[in-house]
């Protein structure tokens, strides 16, 4: 951590938490749950959290103060071993509107016990004496259950009951990703059943197409056909891939977009994660593969919507290509962004248990 370089074997100290703790269900209940996995919600509860994060909205848009009711008098830290710019702020930014007070470590985790060695169940217990919950981005998977396994154990000790919500665990998952992206498919295309979805891209080391496939799984969506289109060396890992053919989802794998571009209804498309990648010649032979552009997007449907988590580097062309695809009607990445705020404020309240006035 201090020196910005990660231990390799390090990385998976904490997978063996995935084995040792299961997230609870949320089955129709928020409050007092840790939010770790995308494996936790059903279609219910997903319609629960597209209500409220309607209403939210919909409440924002009016400067409606009685949201201030929701998280007022509780607090949330932020944990980041990893950069972030959206998942950061926008959790930071949906506390406060809600009316909830927000801490940090003073100028980044780098400069807490983390740089003496502290470990993370150590970290995260420190944290979880001061705050409600706890955003956490890190690099190990596995991290997130690794919290809520060490959580649940300072509960029998201390006054406070901290939650965690996972803000990314390395090449893991990314639950809340995941549910604002479902959201905002839902939100533009007003239904998820039926749907023709093609993730591109780095499907191998991204996490937020890891949960958002296993996510529309678990909302057990009708006739909907995934569609993963990567070179080999990026493919969508066994695991997601037996997940979402278990819970009956069409999955088509191919490394030619064109194969299934024509027929697409959503389009999410993902950076090369560089960071991730052991040996940087393999990163450079890879990272031009795919590359979406105007004249690309040209020959997609007229009602198609084009999605990316962010940031975005090349895999969108140049600076000249960004602005000529911001331009076009159907590219939501945006909305999908400003979306993000408003699921994790829902969010929020209702793990937090906030009385929705
Ligand atoms: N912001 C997303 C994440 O944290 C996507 C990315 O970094 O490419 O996973």
């Amino acid at each position: 951590m201090s020196n910005g370089t990660v231990n390799r074997t390090d990385l998976r100290q904490s997978e063996r938490f995935l084995s040792l703790y299961t997230p609870p269900k949320i089955a129709g209940e928020f409050t007092g749950k840790h939010i770790i996995s995308v494996e936790q919600f059903d279609r219910h509860d997903l319609q629960i959290l597209f209500d409220a994060t309607l209403s939210i909205r919909r409440r924002m848009r009016q400067h409606d103060r009685g949201l201030l009711q929701l998280t007022a008098g509780r607090l949330m830290a932020t944990l980041f071993y990893e950069a972030s710019t959206r998942t950061d702020l926008s959790f930071q930014a949906a506390m406060r509107h809600l009316g909830g007070e927000v801490v940090a470590a003073s100028n980044g985790v780098q400069f807490s016990s983390i740089y003496k060695g502290e470990n993370l169940a150590d970290t995260v217990r420190a944290v979880g004496c001061y705050a409600d919950v706890i955003v956490l981005r890190h690099p190990n998977v596995g991290s997130s259950y690794e919290a809520a396994y060490y959580l649940d154990l300072l509960r029998e000790q201390v006054i406070r009951q901290p939650l965690v919500i996972s803000g990314g665990d390395g090449i893991g998952e990314h639950p809340t990703q995941a549910l604002l992206d479902i959201f905002t498919i839902f939100d533009c295309k007003h239904r998820i059943d039926g749907l023709n979805i093609t993730l591109v891209g780095d499907l191998r080391h991204g996490r937020t197409v890891h949960s958002l496939a296993k996510l529309i799984a678990r909302y057990e969506a009708q006739d909907t056909t995934l569609n993963f289109v990567a070179p080999d060396e990026l493919r969508m890992p066994e695991n997601v891939l037996n997940y979402i053919r278990e819970q009956g989802i069409a999955v088509n794998e191919t490394d030619n977009l064109y194969d299934v571009l024509g027929e697409t209804d959503v389009i999410y498309w993902t950076r090369v994660q560089e960071e991730r990648f052991e040996d940087p010649d393999s990163y450079e032979a890879i990272k031009d593969r795919f590359i979406m552009t105007p004249a690309v997007l040209a020959q997609a449907k007229d009602d198609v919507i084009l999605m990316h988590p962010l940031p975005r580097k090349h895999e969108m062309g140049t600076p000249a290509d960004h602005d000529a695809l911001d331009a076009d009607p159907r590219t939501v990445y945006f909305k999908q962004m400003e979306n993000g705020m408003f699921v994790r404020m829902a969010l929020l309240a209702k793990v937090l248990g906030g009385l929705w006035v």
